[in-house]
């Protein structure tokens, strides 16, 4: 079998073209302009591009776009000021912190901090426990972005074996409950979980987020099962020249291919999801803060 690879960059695409209609309807029978607040302290080089990306895509979709740069020694007093500010600021409906922030700042005051209604990460308590009852609202958006690539591969996902390795509160945790709500029944893999290929070798579905490079090999694959490859791993290419390096996931993608019946590559699987994902509960917020049912 040669696994058919899910193609998220087109995916993506697509759900971004549907994001920018939802904006024009917003705005023509509304007049409502979504926007999106990102915020980044220092100068972290892939934070930087991640953020750009973000600023760039949310203009493209026609929403307004709010980029906020602040210096590497800024205060936590001062971080926490802007996030109020943009709390309370009507054009935002989406307030994203580009994480991680420098040391003498506390992630969880700043997460925290943003108002619920327009944490767009889905990052806040009160959102993740929205999420864990399944009342509207943003959704955690790398999960998101997975679970529309497996519902668009597989239809119904009811009944299936899902295996995610992984327990972050930014994609495993999350996973599992999105998961749990399509009807899967969910298994939760992560350093301590004993036989970890015996327990993959059971899944219709794997998800890995590991961040460990081509560790899930393809004899732990079950023939025919659907793989999403969230890692996202940076390794030397010599053979690409001296110092070169390249990406790869957390799945052997060669061996997993050849067993699977679709898999997500890396790049190009789940990473253009996210940001379209990002948008996409952009929407969701500012259509909630407006008192509308959001899109689906
Ligand atoms: P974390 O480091 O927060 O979590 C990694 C998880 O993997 C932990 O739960 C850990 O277990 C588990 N783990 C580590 N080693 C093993 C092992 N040997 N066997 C089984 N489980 C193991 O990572 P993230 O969730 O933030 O990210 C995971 C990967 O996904 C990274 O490569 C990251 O770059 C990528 N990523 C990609 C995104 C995208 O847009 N495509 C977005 C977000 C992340 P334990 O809890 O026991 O320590």
């Amino acid at each position: 079998m040669t696994a058919k690879i899910i193609d998220g960059k087109s995916f993506a695409e697509g759900l971004r073209t549907r994001i920018a209609g939802h904006v024009q309807r917003l705005k023509s029978e509304h007049g409502i302009t979504p926007g999106l607040a990102v915020v980044i302290v220092g100068h972290d080089p892939a934070s930087e591009i991640y953020v750009s990306s973000k600023a760039k895509q949310t203009a493209e979709v026609g929403m307004a776009s709010f980029k906020h740069e602040l210096p590497e020694d800024t205060s936590e007093a001062d971080l926490l000021e802007l996030v109020h500010r943009l709390n309370n600021d009507g054009q935002v409906h989406g307030i994203l912190v580009q994480m991680p922030v420098p040391k003498q700042i506390d992630p969880i005051k700043v997460i925290e901090a943003i108002a619920p209604s327009k944490d767009v990460d889905c990052f806040t308590p009160a959102n993740v426990g929205k999420v864990q009852i399944g009342l509207p609202g943003p959704v955690s958006c790398t999960p998101l972005g997975c679970l529309m690539l497996l519902r668009d591969q597989l239809g119904s996902l009811s009944g299936l074996n899902a295996v995610i390795i992984g327990r972050s509160n930014l994609v495993g945790k999350p996973m599992m409950q999105l998961l749990l709500r399509e009807n899967c029944t969910v298994t939760v893999a992560h350093s301590k979980t004993k036989n970890l290929a015996d327990v993959v070798r059971g899944a219709d579905i794997v998800i890995a987020a590991v961040g460990r490079p081509e560790m899930i090999r393809g004899d732990w694959i079950k023939p025919g099962a659907t793989i999403i490859d969230v890692g996202i791993n940076r390794i030397p290419a010599p053979e690409r020249g001296e110092g070169k390096t390249r990406l790869v996931g957390d799945v052997a993608y060669a061996e997993a291919a050849a067993v699977a019946a679709a898999i997500t590559p890396v790049p190009g699987g789940v990473g253009p999801m996210t940001i379209a994902c990002l948008l996409a509960n952009t929407i969701t917020t500012a259509s909630l803060i407006n008192g509308l049912v959001p899109p689906t």
